[in-house]
C-alpha cells in the first residue's frame, strides 16, 4: 500500500464538472481582476471566519504583511513571533523593514508561549504574530491581554488554521488581522497561489484593500503606498465552489487524526495533543521520535510519505544570518526542529491507510 502526504486529486475529482464550469465561466466572462467572484469570495470567506470584512490577496505571506502595513508598522518597529513557524511569518515583518523578535513556543503544542512573549516587548514592540501552527490556535486570551496591557495589534497568521476554533470563535477573527493562504495543500487550497485577510475594523479593511491595489482610492489616485497582491478570478471561481465543504473536510481530518492517536498509542512516538478551548484542524499530524530521520527512511522504504514543518527555525536559517541569532537561543524550537515528523494528512484519509501508516511506524521500532 502507498500512502501519499496529500491527495487533491481525489478531492478535485468529487468537484469536476462544477470547478470544470467556474473555470470556463471566468475565462468566458473576461473580468480577471477584482471582479465579482473576488468580490462574492470576499464576502463568504468572511462570514466563513465570523469577521466583518475580508480582503483577498496573491498568497499569505501579502496577506501578513499587507496586514502589517495597514497597521502602519515599519522600520524600526519590532514585531513579536514564534521561532517554530515557517519562515513567511517572519519575512512578513524584515521585508516590509520591521524587526522580527523571535520568542520560543511551547513544547506541549508547538505555539508561541504567551509568558515570552510579555517578557520580550521593548518600547519599539508595536504586534504580536502568533501563528496557529498546523491548525491549533495558540491562547488568544493571554496574547490579548499583553496587546491590551502595552496597546499592541495582533495579527494572527492562520494560515494553517482555516475553520480552527478559539473557545468557540473562529482562527482569524479575534485579532486586529487574520491572514490565511489558500496555497494548494492548506485546508481550503486553490489551484495555484492566493490568499486573504479578514478583519472586524473597517478602517483596517479600506487600509488593506487599498494597499493591495497599488495604494489606489480611486482608479489611478493613490492615498497609501501600497503593492500589487490581489487575489484573482479564477482563483476565487475555484476557492468559492471550496468554501462550503470547508467544515466537513476539516471534521475528516479531525476523524483521521482520532485514528492516528489510537493507532499509535503505545507505539513509540509522541503524537499531538489537542489543548483545551481549541478546536484543531489537523493542517498537518505532527508526531516526535528522538529516530526521526531512521523513522522518515524506514517509511520512505515503505512506501509511506512524510515532511519535516520545519527542518530549521526562523533564529537559525541561513536568510537571517546576519541578526546574530545563536544556536541555543530558542531550546524548544531547536528541540522540535530535530525530533518532528509530519506524517499523511488530508481530508478523505480513510482508516485501514492510517492503520497501514502507525503499523509501519511499528515494524520501524521507533523510539522516543
Ligand atoms: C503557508 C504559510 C504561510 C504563507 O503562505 P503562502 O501562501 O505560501 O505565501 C505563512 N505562514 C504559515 C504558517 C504558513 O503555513
Amino acid at each position: 500500500m502507498k500512502v501519499p502526504f496529500v491527495d487533491l486529486a481525489t478531492q478535485h475529482a468529487s468537484l469536476q464538472p462544477a470547478l470544470d464550469q467556474a473555470l470556463l465561466q471566468t475565462l468566458r466572462g473576461g473580468h480577471f481582476i477584482l471582479g465579482p467572484e473576488v468580490e462574492a469570495f470576499e464576502k463568504e470567506f468572511a462570514t466563513f471566519c465570523g469577521a466583518a470584512h475580508g480582503i483577498g490577496v496573491a498568497n499569505g505571506l501579502d496577506a501578513l504583511r499587507v496586514a502589517l502595513m495597514a497597521c502602519n508598522i515599519g522600520p524600526g518597529d519590532e514585531v513579536i513571533l514564534p521561532a517554530h513557524t515557517f519562515i513567511a511569518s517572519a519575512y512578513a515583518v524584515s521585508t516590509i523593514g520591521a524587526t522580527p523578535v523571535l520568542v520560543d513556543v511551547q513544547r506541549d503544542s508547538f505555539l508561541i508561549d504567551p509568558a515570552l512573549v510579555a517578557r520580550a516587548i521593548t518600547p519599539r514592540t508595536r504586534a504580536i504574530l502568533p501563528v496557529h501552527l498546523y491548525g491549533q490556535p495558540a491562547d488568544m486570551d493571554a496574547l490579548l491581554d499583553i496587546a491590551r496591557a502595552h496597546k499592541l495589534r495582533v495579527i494572527e497568521d492562520a494560515c494553517q488554521a482555516h475553520g480552527a476554533l478559539w473557545k468557540g470563535k473562529p482562527a482569524g477573527s479575534i485579532g486586529d488581522f487574520g491572514c490565511f493562504s489558500f496555497y494548494p495543500s492548506k485546508n481550503l487550497g486553490a489551484i495555484g497561489d492566493g490568499g486573504a485577510l479578514v478583519t472586524q475594523d473597517p478602517e483596517l479593511a479600506e487600509r488593506a484593500r487599498r494597499i493591495r491595489n497599488v495604494g489606489q482610492r480611486a482608479k489611478y489616485y493613490h492615498s497609501h503606498q501600497g503593492f500589487n497582491s490581489r487575489l484573482d478570478e479564477l482563483q476565487a471561481a475555484v476557492l468559492r465552489l471550496k468554501l462550503p465543504h470547508l467544515h466537513r473536510w476539516n471534521e475528516s481530518r479531525r476523524q483521521a487524526a482520532g485514528w492516528y492517536a489510537e493507532a499509535l498509542a503505545g507505539s513509540g512516538v509522541e503524537t499531538p495533543k489537542v489543548l483545551p478551548n481549541r478546536t484543531h484542524v489537523f493542517h498537518l499530524y505532527v508526531v516526535r521520535t528522538a529516530d526521526r530521520n531512521a523513522l522518515q527512511t524506514y517509511l520512505k522504504s515503505a512506501h509511506v510519505d512524510s515532511g519535516i514543518h520545519y527542518p530549521v527555525p526562523i533564529h537559525l536559517q541561513e536568510a537571517f544570518a546576519d541578526r546574530g541569532w545563536k544556536k541555543g537561543a530558542f531550546p524548544v524550537s531547536e528541540e522540535i526542529a530535530d525530533t518532528i515528523l509530519s506524517l499523511p494528512m488530508f481530508e478523505g484519509l480513510d482508516q485501514p491507510r492510517v492503520r497501514h501508516v502507525a503499523a509501519t511506524i511499528a515494524a520501524s521500532g521507533a523510539r522516543r
